[in-house]
């Protein structure tokens, strides 16, 4: 199997522009002849770049369907429309909205709903696969409001519901998040909407990155029956680069002024309009084939390193990606392997790992995951030899020339699953 063939249409650039012409082919280029592992990336349809790039920049549209503040949205109103019915068919969700710009706007609009300046939330620790906005202190969120955080279990490397329900009971915060970007395990969301009931908090999921297995039931969805669920659309849910706000009916009124007028002034509707595409693609059943491929891929990629004497945090995935341990692994600081690795033409991100002893910007670990890949229509034995250059290009952070011979090797391997021509 392999994946579709688009066609990029940039006739006109290439006429008026050329040097933009040029950074835009080689990062294609980029993106066909290299293993793409950052799991927070993904490749989607000439659908989806067609709605980005349509007349629909064009408009003003503040406010919502139906109550503009501008005139000329009659068109824009069914745009919009067709993106939320979708989305609340898709989520199971009461309510949403489509308009925050990217994932970190709608969690900023989720907090400005929910909390007052300096009242307490429960986050993840960053260090430990929480996001920057889930209350980091360099971050808005962490110094608007009084962020509290939990980790992991030292033993599992998995979440301990236990430790996070005597933290709930303690801090009674007024909301409780769920939801990471590098945790490579499944979240029990049903467990966290008891221990919100029993403190009285806000039951808020961010699920920027497992949106997509969400909505295929490759992992549980919390939409119906949490309070509020953020999410990226350009992550597993392969749409454009934006992010959205799911909730219950009574939250509906709350989040909506918060992300218009509090936060934003104009939604980006040729971006809404991606959206609405993305959203219909995603009720596909090949969608639904392509999610279980995922996690397929990233088990299958999992054991391979295993095989290949690799420390893996928690020891595995449920998930779409895992987090490499290298300096126990082959005694490569995270941010060697990750440079080790772009000089082979694979691409990650170096990340800490559960309880690291080193520095974020200098961590212990690389983060990989298998969406883009899974997109090409790779499947389980190519996630083998995936493995297999991975593990040769870290056994020679120093060895220029072996690096350069792997990069031609992977070229010659992506050609076999080409996705943009
Ligand atoms: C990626 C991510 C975000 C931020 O999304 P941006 O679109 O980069 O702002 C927020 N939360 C989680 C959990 C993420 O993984």
């Amino acid at each position: 199997m392999t994946g579709p063939k688009y066609q990029m249409h940039l006739d006109a650039i290439k006429q008026y522009d050329p040097d933009l012409f040029n950074a835009i082919e080689h990062e294609k280029k980029r993106q066909m002849d290299g293993i793409e592992l950052i799991p927070s990336e993904n490749l989607v349809s000439q659908a989806v770049l067609e709605a980005m790039g349509s007349i629909l920049n064009n408009k003003y549209s503040e406010g919502y369907p139906g109550k503009r503040y501008y005139g000329g949205n009659e068109f824009t109103d069914v745009v919009e429309n067709l993106a939320i019915d979708r989305a609340k068919k898709l989520f199971g969700a009461q309510h949403a909205n489509v308009q925050p710009l990217s994932g970190s706007p709608a969690n900023m609009a989720a907090y400005y709903a929910t909390m007052e300046h300096g009242d307490t939330f429960l986050g993840m620790k960053l260090t430990e696969g929480g996001h920057l906005s889930h209350g980091h202190p360099v971050n808005f969120s962490g110094k608007w409001f009084h962020n509290v955080q939990y980790g992991l279990d030292r033993e599992t490397e998995m979440l301990d519901y236990d430790a996070i329900r005597k933290l709930a009971i303690q801090e009674k915060p007024k909301l409780i998040l769920s939801g990471y970007t590098a945790y490579p395990r499944s979240i029990d969301f049903k467990e966290f909407r008891k221990i919100c009931d029993e403190v009285g908090a806000v039951c808020m999921a961010d699920i920027a990155h497992i949106a997509g297995l969400c909505v295929t039931g490759v992992h549980e969805n919390p939409v119906p029956f949490f309070d509020i669920v953020t999410t990226t659309t350009h992550k597993t849910l392969r749409g454009p680069r934006s992010g959205m706000i799911l909730c219950k009916e009574e939250w509906k009124e709350k989040i909506d002024k918060a992300v218009f007028p509090g936060l934003q002034g104009g939604p980006h509707e040729h971006i809404i309009a991606g959206k609405a595409v993305c959203f219909k693609e995603a009720m596909e059943p090949a969608f639904a084939e392509y999610a279980k491929q995922i996690v397929k891929n990233a088990k299958a990629l999992a054991d391979e390193l295993l095989a290949g004497g690799c420390t893996l945090a928690s020891g595995g995935t449920d998930n779409h990606l895992l987090l490499v341990n290298t300096i126990k692994s082959k005694n490569l600081a995270g941010k060697q392997a990750e440079t080790t690795l772009d000089k082979a033409g694979i691409y990650c991100n170096k990340n800490t790992i559960p309880f690291d002893e080193r520095k974020p910007w200098d961590p212990s670990g690389i983060r990989i995951g298998t969406p883009v890949l899974t997109t090409r229509g790779m499947q389980e034995s190519e996630m083998k030899e995936v493995g297999r250059f991975i593990l040769e290009a870290l056994d020679k952070p120093n060895d220029d020339a072996a690096l350069s011979r792997i990069r031609s090797d992977v070229k010659e391997f992506c050609a076999g699953y080409p996705f943009y021509v």
